[in-house]
């Protein structure tokens, strides 16, 4: 079953520029900008521009340029942050939700990119 995706969803309407965001990067494919709620310091989400609702969803339909594009965002996000453990930094979290079981709250696929403080054990449970 392919995925329908809704072009009112709240990421399409901050790529059509109808509500504002705090963007750190953009590209020809990507952006990325800080979340609304910051669960940590730093909390960037990266998006494609494309109509993409999960992880699955892109990697499996978005082309080859799509994904370097976005891969490489984030990575440079990571560098712009200086929290590239590899380069002295203190690390960071990537994680993206898909679907009911994760709580996707926002029905375009996104990357959380949480860093500036220990995060903590990965799932906390109950
Ligand atoms: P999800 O639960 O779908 O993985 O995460 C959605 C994220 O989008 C949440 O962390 C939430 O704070 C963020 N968010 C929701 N609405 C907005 C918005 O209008 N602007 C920004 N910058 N972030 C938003």
């Amino acid at each position: 079953m392919a995925y329908d995706y809704d072009d009112q969803n709240i990421f399409a309407m901050i790529l059509r520029g109808d509500i504002p965001n705090d963007t750190v990067m953009e590209t020809e494919h990507t952006l990325a900008f800080r979340d609304i709620r910051p669960q940590a310091p730093e909390h960037v989400l990266v998006i494609p521009k494309g109509a993409y609702v999960t992880h699955d969803d892109f990697a499996l339909n978005a082309s080859d340029a799509e994904i370097v594009d976005f891969t490489r965002v984030a990575g440079k996000i990571c560098a712009l942050l200086g929290v590239q453990p590899g380069e002295g930094g203190a690390g960071y979290r990537t994680l993206s939700n898909a679907g009911d079981d994760a709580i996707q709250e926002v029905p375009h696929y996104h990357l959380h990119i949480l860093a500036g403080r220990n995060l903590g054990p990965m799932l906390k449970h109950d």
